[in-house]
């Protein structure tokens, strides 16, 4: 295996400026704003409920922990708090850019409604982003298992805070269990109106998920992606019509899509030359803080500063956001 002859000091990865596109508000729930939320908790407790184990059956099964995070976040203060609380750890990483997602309709349970939940999430980020200096836009996701009106709305919510932080609309949760059918609707309505796209496919289900999300959707980018890999051909177009994969290595590891780290194929398709970017997907159920992935992509496969510097570039330029925003970005980027 490649060994990079002149590795970084973890304080060096740590200082390297970061674009983190793909990152769930409700997967990264420290222990801090836990134990807030829920005064008493143990540490014990919290690695339980809210990181979770190494290993999944699948991701279907992965995605039961989050409801540990979801019943801690139904009122304005704890959506606030837990905004507040990824920020701090953003600043952790120097992280510069990121785009953080969550689906408007979990959060309903205490009386909120989806647009008291955009409203708050975005009141909240554009505070942090305020008080931190790090830059960030936030994405709405509809779910596999949602309605065409659910996801409708998902998407009218995001046309309604146009101007605002809210940028984008992705499809989100379990890609194998349910088809795409019922979201194709929200995602022409996204188009038509100017709202950016994402969605997650190619990781549950192989390269057949990733072409039909591209036909039907449309999207700039995709989440995760990865399985590509075993369609050459679809790599190609993936290049060829500059489509971003947001890659999210120790997450598919996690949930068995690859055995190892070392089996995963970022390398490859980074070598490729098809756009990507590394994020975390979500840091407390993941365990994972984005210097942790670069520090593990280092380790596993020999990346150095060029391998970083690249796909922190390719983020940057795949990022919903407008030029004048990314050229300032740009600036911040070494
Ligand atoms: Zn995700």
């Amino acid at each position: 295996m490649l060994k990079n002859k002149n590795p970084l000091r973890r304080e060096q990865i740590e200082l390297l400026p970061k674009v983190e596109l793909h990152v769930h508000l409700d997967c990264c729930l420290s222990f801090g704003v836990v134990s807030r939320l829920k005064p008493g908790i143990t540490r014990e407790e919290y690695a339980g409920d809210f990181v979770g184990r190494p290993k999944y059956k699948d991701l279907a099964d992965f995605l039961k922990i989050i409801d540990h995070s979801l019943e801690l976040m139904q009122t304005k203060e704890s959506l606030g708090l837990v905004a507040e609380d990824l920020f701090q750890q953003f600043k952790k990483d120097n992280v510069i850019y990121a785009e953080i997602r969550f689906a408007p309709f979990l959060h309903l349970r205490q009386g909120l409604s989806p647009s008291d939940v955009v409203g708050t999430v975005e009141e909240s980020v554009s505070r942090c982003v305020k008080e931190t200096g790090i830059e960030a836009r936030i994405i709405l996701c509809t779910l596999r298992h949602y309605t065409k009106e659910q996801s409708m709305t998902t998407v009218k919510l995001a046309g309604q805070f146009s101007g605002t932080r809210v940028a984008a609309l992705d499809l989100s949760a379990d890609e194998a269990g349910f088809p795409i059918d019922a979201h194709i609707a929200a995602f022409q309505y996204a188009r038509k109106k100017g709202i950016y796209c994402t969605a997650h496919a190619g990781e549950a289900k192989g390269p057949g998920s990733i072409r039909e999300t591209l036909e039907y959707f449309k999207p700039s980018r995709i989440g995760h992606g990865v399985r590509c890999i075993e369609d050459p051909l679809l790599m190609d177009e993936l290049k060829r019509k500059r489509i971003h994969l947001e890659v999210c290595p120790s997450c598919n590891v996690r949930i068995g899509i690859f055995n190892t780290y070392a089996d995963h194929p970022i390398d490859r398709l980074f070598n490729s030359g098809i756009s990507l970017g590394i994020n975390t997907d979500g840091r407390a159920i993941t365990d994972i803080s984005l210097t942790d992935e670069y520090e593990r992509l280092q380790n596993t496969f020999g990346w150095g500063l060029e391998h970083f510097r690249t796909c922190n570039q390719n983020a940057l330029q795949a990022a919903f956001l407008p030029g004048e925003t990314k050229a300032a970005l740009q600036e911040k980027l070494c």
